[in-house]
């Protein structure tokens, strides 16, 4: 398909098909939608509207940049999760369905929870597992920590626009921590092995490497993670972590190793084993 024509005026009917031919009709709305700042509704009620050409040229531009692969969320910004808008950029990664898993699982023991329970969230990224626990756990007191400043900033932005107060630190896995403890800590860590060829397909190559990869087996941070856990868990304190799909046996015996118990696991809406947790002595 070659790139759209720039020149003709466009309506947003003619815009929609024209990028739809490109890169599929829903990403084409999406994107007319974002750039025109109308509903969907709109869209087909004023089909015959025609686009500013400033707007018209953004469109076009934007389409160009799906076409050759940039994932959706950096495009315009957004991404969804667990029913919450969030902000996101390219220096964070974009939200997954699965990592609701991890959302689920910490919710189902928040009653066993003290009433303002302390909550780490461990490689934060854009935020969405510290803010989303912080909505739906008014009364706890959460704290983020993410080793880039720009992952940081983003977080702090979504922690903002959800009006939660969450408590960042920049800086590697507990280091900035000193010896807090905490009643529940929750972990997105990087998680692909270094050269998975999953790592160059779809959206991954514009998704931050470090947030995608340890450099290695894909089980380093999840290892110092689970290592570190005890010296800032109190005691019967838990743990959950999001990991591979084939990483759940590894990460159930690094949790025996280190003395965890109620070690289990937990399958995605994919029937994957997705989230490992435990409860610490
Ligand atoms: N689930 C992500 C992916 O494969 C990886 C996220 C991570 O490493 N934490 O796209």
């Amino acid at each position: 398909m070659p790139p759209l024509p720039s020149l003709s005026p466009l309506n947003l009917e003619t815009a929609l098909r024209a990028a739809s031919a490109r890169i599929g009709r829903l990403d084409a709305r999406l994107l007319l939608e974002f750039v025109s700042g109308k509903t969907h509704a709109a869209l087909i009620t004023q089909a015959g509207e025609f686009l500013a050409p400033e707007q018209q040229a953004r469109f076009l531009a934007l389409v160009e940049r799906r076409a050759a692969g940039e994932p959706l969320a950096y495009l315009t910004g957004e991404a969804g999760f667990y029913g919450l808008a969030f902000t996101v950029t390219p220096a964070v990664l974009i939200p997954r369905p699965e990592t609701e898993l991890l959302v689920e699982s910490a919710l189902a023991i928040s009653d066993a929870l003290p009433p303002s329970a302390e909550i780490l969230d461990l490689g934060t990224g854009s935020g969405i597992l510290a803010v989303t626990l912080a909505k739906c756990l008014p009364d706890a007191r959460v704290t983020a920590v993410d080793a880039s400043a720009g992952a940081i900033e983003v977080a702090r932005r979504n922690s903002e626009r959800h009006g939660v107060n969450v408590r960042f630190h920049q800086g590697h896995w507990y280091a900035p921590l000193d010896a807090a403890r905490f009643d529940l800590i929750v972990s997105n860590p990087p998680y692909v092995a270094a050269g998975d060829p999953h790592l160059e397909r779809g959206g991954l190559p514009f998704e931050p490497r470090s947030a995608l990869t340890d450099g290695g087996d894909g089980l380093a941070c999840l290892r110092e993670i689970i290592a570190g856990a005890p010296r800032h868990l109190h005691p019967g304190g838990m743990l959950f972590l999001e990991h591979g799909y084939d990483q759940a046996e590894a990460v159930r015996a690094l949790l025996l190793q280190e003395g965890f118990r109620e070690v289990r696991s937990q399958r995605d809406l994919n029937a994957i084993e997705r989230v490992s947790g435990a409860c610490w002595k």
